[in-house]
C-alpha cells in the first residue's frame, strides 16, 4: 500500500508518477523469508547482496519499499525501492543511488510536503504536483 504522486511541468507539459510504499511483496520481513519466495524483486546486484548477507548471519530482516529520492544539485526526483537489512536494531545494509545525471548521491525528500521540483525535460523549476492517489500494489 502507498501512494502515487504525479507531477506535471507547466512549462514542457511532462508528466511523471512518483510511489512511496510499501507493496504487498515489498514489506519488512526475515531475510530468509525473502529469498525462500524465490522472486528476484530487487536489482540483480541487491539480490546477490542479499544472498551473501544471508549466508553470513541468519538473523536478518529487510525492509523495502518505494521511496522518493531527490538530488540535491539537479533537484530531479527519482522513485526508487529502498532496501534495508537489519541485524536486531542496527542497519546492515542500505540502497544507496545517484543521480543519472550529474551522480550525486541521492537524498531522501518528503514528497508529502515537496510541491516543487526539477522537470527531468525541460530542467526548469516548473515541476508541479497536480494529485495524490492511494494505491494498492502486488
Ligand atoms: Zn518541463
Ligand atoms: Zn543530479
Amino acid at each position: 500500500m502507498g501512494h502515487a504522486y504525479t507531477y506535471r511541468c507547466r512549462n514542457c507539459g511532462f508528466e511523471d508518477k512518483f510511489n512511496q510504499g510499501h507493496g504487498f511483496l515489498i514489506h519488512s520481513q526475515p531475510l530468509e523469508n525473502y529469498l525462500k519466495l524465490n522472486k528476484k524483486l530487487f536489482h540483480y546486484k541487491t539480490h546477490r547482496l542479499l544472498k551473501r548477507l544471508s549466508k553470513e548471519n541468519n538473523d536478518l530482516f529487510v525492509k523495502a519499499g518505494f521511496q522518493v529520492y531527490k538530488c540535491p544539485k539537479c533537484k530531479i526526483l527519482y522513485d526508487k525501492i529502498e532496501v534495508t537489512v537489519f541485524n536486531h536494531n542496527e542497519v546492515v545494509h542500505k540502497s544507496e543511488f545517484r543521480c543519472s545525471k550529474c551522480r550525486s548521491r541521492l537524498k531522501l525528500t518528503n514528497i508529502h510536503r515537496l510541491k516543487n521540483a526539477t522537470c527531468p525535460v525541460c530542467h526548469k523549476s516548473t515541476f508541479r504536483k497536480v494529485s495524490t492517489h492511494f494505491q494498492l500494489w502486488n
